[in-house]
């Protein structure tokens, strides 16, 4: 069952809530199925788009807050990227090792199938490529299968880390430059290959799985392992956040060292006022969203071309490069942070859907 709590003033009190368009509670209690999909914004002729998350969630707020979040920063990221589309996201409620998780999947897109074709799911944490295939059977509104979007997520940051370095020290070559990968995971490890490819040899990394950090250096003998706790405070050229959000927080951004922060994770800033303490320290922030918009571009791409075309996707993630330094430029004209710069560009887009 799926049921519209948009106006429900308990939703619309939520610090999370910013005058979405839908909210959306589903549920199937027979099952112990629950989960919610935001809407954030929603261009009238272009469906909103955002991936699925399954996380074992301490209760349906905290899953809910997520979605509320997470959707409104997928609005900021397809205007940036030059979509069309607003932002969504889906949470299910469920630890992803649930033994009735296919049922629960088939549920969700039954939900997904409800909205008519509103709201454009793919995977996100918690799913993968084998569930696009259960959940699709269900519902046409499933995107992602024309190649891996992580892929195309890691090339973004790649171009992303290259227009900052040419910002800061006026070359892109990153051989001569050093890393602080923060989490090893598909993005993590995705940008270590295509440093090390590029002929960088300064590269520290951390993670919280150690068969992880066991997996990476067999892979790449020449990273240098740091404790979790300390990875942000390595002095580097580039700290590369690429774990989980709200890593630069009022603790953490004392310590950074780096002259520039780039990488993968989505919400990077834990409030939005930490984009111009970086500014302050003339630290150069690469705005998350903007940087790992290539999935999105990818996933996008698919659902509005029949023909799929490798090399036109990667082109247009190589475009990521030509945003980044738009907003560079905006950051030195106006003295404002980088972050700042880019949501007043991608609220001028989303506000006159
Ligand atoms: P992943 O789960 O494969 O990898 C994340 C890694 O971070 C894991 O290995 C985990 O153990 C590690 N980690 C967690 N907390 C840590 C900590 N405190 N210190 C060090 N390591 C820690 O996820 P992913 O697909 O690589 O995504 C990474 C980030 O990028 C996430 O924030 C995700 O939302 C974001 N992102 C991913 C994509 C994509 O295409 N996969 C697209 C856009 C944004």
């Amino acid at each position: 069952m799926i049921t519209d709590i948009t106006n429900n003033p308990e939703i619309r009190a939520l610090p999370e809530f910013e005058n979405h368009n839908g909210v959306f509670l589903l549920e199937n209690k027979d099952i112990g199925f629950k989960g919610y999909i935001s809407i954030h914004r929603k261009n009238p002729t272009v469906p909103s788009f955002g991936a699925t998350r399954m996380w074992a969630y301490k209760n349906g707020i905290e899953g809910l807050r997520d979605s509320l979040r997470l959707s409104r920063m997928m609005s900021y990221k397809a205007a940036l990227a030059g979509l069309d589309c607003g932002g969504g996201k889906g949470v299910i409620i469920a630890n992803p090792t649930s033994p009735n998780r296919e049922e629960l999947l088939r549920e969700y897109a039954k939900n997904v199938d409800l909205l008519k074709g509103k709201f454009i799911t793919g995977t996100d944490v918690g799913l993968c490529q084998r569930d696009l295939a259960i959940m699709k059977e269900e519902t046409p509104y499933i995107v992602g299968f024309n190649d891996n979007s992580v892929e195309f997520t890691t090339l973004g940051i790649y171009n992303a880390i290259q227009v900052s370095l040419q910002k800061v020290f006026s070359t892109k070559d990153v051989s001569k430059r050093s890393f602080a990968i923060q989490g090893v995971g598909n993005i993590g490890a995705g940008l270590i290959k295509l440093l090390s490819d590029s002929g960088c040899r300064i590269i520290y990394v951390s993670d919280i799985i150690p068969e992880k950090i066991k997996m990476i250096k067999e892979k790449f003998p020449d990273v240098k392992i740091v404790d979790p706790k300390e990875i942000h405070k390595l002095e580097v050229d580039v700290f590369c956040p690429c774990a989980l959000g709200g890593v630069i927080n009022e603790k953490t951004i004392q310590d950074l060292r780096c002259k520039i922060v780039a990488g993968g994770a989505n919400n990077q800033l834990e409030k939005e006022s930490l984009g111009t303490v970086l500014f302050e320290k003339h630290i150069l922030y690469a705005p998350d969203y903007i940087a790992n918009a290539g999935g999105l571009i990818s996933v996008f791409d698919e659902y509005s071309n029949k023909i799929y075309n490798k090399d036109t996707v990667s082109a247009k993630v190589m475009k990521i490069k030509d945003i980044l330094n738009e907003i560079f430029i905006g950051s030195d004209q106006n003295k404002k942070a980088t972050n700042i710069i880019a949501n007043e560009i991608a609220e001028k887009k989303f506000n006159n859907f």
